[in-house]
């Protein structure tokens, strides 16, 4: 009896076996099940504190999860009705997720068809920072973390009362506080 071919089958599944060394996962944190990463990495990250910071890219960049990185500092966007809070209506305070500042109060989100989390006011005025941004061709205004800088999203003027505006936001920039 021929055991060549057996013998040959074994030696190709234990060459197949060698080459699946995993390859080491990111350093950086990823997102848990409630879609929010684990901020004890993140020195910085409060929700009482409001004093600046002025922390260097490189230094967020090795602590922030890769997604909220990119839409924080490289001013990325997500894809509409795809991110965790569009449709959401939890009752508590939403504050950035790069930093902890708290940003807006739940009463002032509302249902909006954009897909994306909207309010009509943030949670105090300094809590946010407005920039003209005409990129792309539109007249926009964006608006960036008033304690980190970094970006959230827009603010158009087509919400509803009582201020007529729309704050139109990632969730990824979003963390949900729910109330205690
Ligand atoms: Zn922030």
């Amino acid at each position: 009896m021929n055991t060549f071919p057996l013998l040959l089958a074994s030696a190709l599944m234990l060459s197949a076996c060698g080459t699946s060394n995993g390859q080491s996962a990111s350093k950086n944190p990823t997102m848990d099940n409630n879609n929010q990463y684990d901020h004890s990495t993140n020195p910085y990250y409060s929700h009482t504190d409001t004093a600046k910071l002025d922390v260097p890219l490189a230094e967020w960049k090795k602590i922030l999860p890769e997604d909220l990185y990119y839409i924080a500092f490289e001013k990325g966007t997500e894809r509409a009705f795809t991110g965790k809070y569009w449709d959401f209506d939890g009752i508590g305070t939403y504050a950035c997720a790069v930093c902890g500042n708290v940003l807006f109060r739940a009463d002032s989100k509302f249902a909006s068809s954009c897909g994306w989390p909207s309010f009509f006011q943030p949670e105090r005025k300094d809590a946010i920072h407005y920039h003209a941004d005409n990129a792309f061709g539109m007249i926009r205004t964006e608006t960036t973390c008033g304690r980190c800088g970094a970006h959230l999203g827009h603010v158009f003027d087509d919400g509803p009362k009582p201020t007529g505006q729309r704050y139109c936001i990632n969730s990824v920039s979003l963390d949900f506080i729910g109330k205690k």
